[in-house]
């Protein structure tokens, strides 16, 4: 409070110098991540929206940082993209989804397929779809049984390329999800060019449903109406409350997915909640 003026700027110098000590200290502790056992996946189900039936599952990495404990995602791989490691930790990710899904298998528990996220510069990555369907096949799955998401902002950021892209890996037999779909600005062309499995609304318009407007209401069933046009599935992402899951419901939406029914779980936890055995 006192000298606000020079004391402001010296918080600053201290802040934007606690900031980069703590982006090395992340990207230093990444290169051993991979090896080292701190990274992990999560597992959140996607329900079917009128019967709440698994239909699949969202893989989400965690990483705990032996000194700054757990670091967000959102924080750790914008980190690994401005620093050339995400290359390494995506590919991980897919390695453990396949791992975790052939264990599944292969002790006779139902398996659903999983949703992988992909960041920006990784999917444009050349080769990316060889490596994924390269590891997917050396686990002994199919690539139907794996679908990434990828953000509606990144794939409409080079539109012509993402369809490319998106051509590519459909080839192969994986399919897509447009991922926090409504905050990005969407060409309509497009959209119907990527050809794409679902669009995933952004949490944003659940959440805002909760303000009771006719609005968020009028936008999520405009979406819905759209990807169903397009021959397209509909998921909601972040849906915590009953009156959210309710209005989905009556608009006739595909899949839901949220707190409400459930949060991201590890793979134990997933197993004993959500996956059936066959074999007793
Ligand atoms: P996202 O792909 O949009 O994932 C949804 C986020 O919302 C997740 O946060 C999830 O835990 C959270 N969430 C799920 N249900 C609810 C709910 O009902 N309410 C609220 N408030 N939140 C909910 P998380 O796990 O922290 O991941 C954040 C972001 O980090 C993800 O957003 C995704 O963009 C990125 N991310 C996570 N794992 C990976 C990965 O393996 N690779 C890449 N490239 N990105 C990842
Ligand atoms: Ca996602
Ligand atoms: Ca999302
Ligand atoms: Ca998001």
């Amino acid at each position: 409070a006192k000298e606000a003026g020079r004391n402001g700027y010296r918080c600053y110098d201290v802040s934007m110098r606690e900031r980069a000590v703590r982006v090395l200290k992340i990207q230093r502790g990444l290169q051993t991540a991979v090896e080292d056992g701190s990274l992990s996946l999560h597992f959140q189900p996607k329900h079917h929206g009128d019967t709440g039936a698994l239909v699949g599952a969202e893989a989400l990495l965690r990483w705990c940082h032996p000194e700054l404990g757990a670091v967000s995602p959102l924080e750790f791989i914008s980190v690994a993209e401005r620093s050339g490691q995400i290359g390494r930790l995506g590919e991980w990710v897919i390695r453990e989804a396949c791992r975790q899904l052939r264990d599944w298998h292969d002790r006779g528990l139902s398996t659903v397929r999983i949703a992988i996220n992909l960041s920006p510069l990784q999917i444009q990555q050349p080769g990316l779809v060889e490596v994924a369907a390269g590891i997917v096949g050396a686990a002994g799955l199919q690539t139907s049984q794996i679908m990434f998401e990828v953000t509606e902002s990144m794939a409409m950021r080079d539109a012509e390329r993402t369809t490319a892209i998106l051509r590519d890996f459909r080839a192969h037999g994986f399919d897509f999800a447009i991922d926090d779909f409504g905050t990005g600005y969407s060409s309509l062309a497009y959209l119907q060019k990527f050809q794409v499995r679902q669009l995933k609304i952004d949490q944003f318009f659940v959440q805002a449903l909760d303000e009771g407007g006719h609005e968020p209401r009028a936008i999520i069933a405009a979406i819905i109406d759209l990807a169903h046009t397009l021959g397209m599935e509909v998921v909601a992402e972040g849906v915590e409350k009953p009156a959210q899951a309710e209005v989905l419901r009556a608009l006739g939406c595909d899949q839901v997915q949220g707190y409400l029914l459930a949060r991201p779980m590890p793979a134990a936890e997933f197993e004993r909640c959500c996956l059936s055995g066959e074999v007793a």
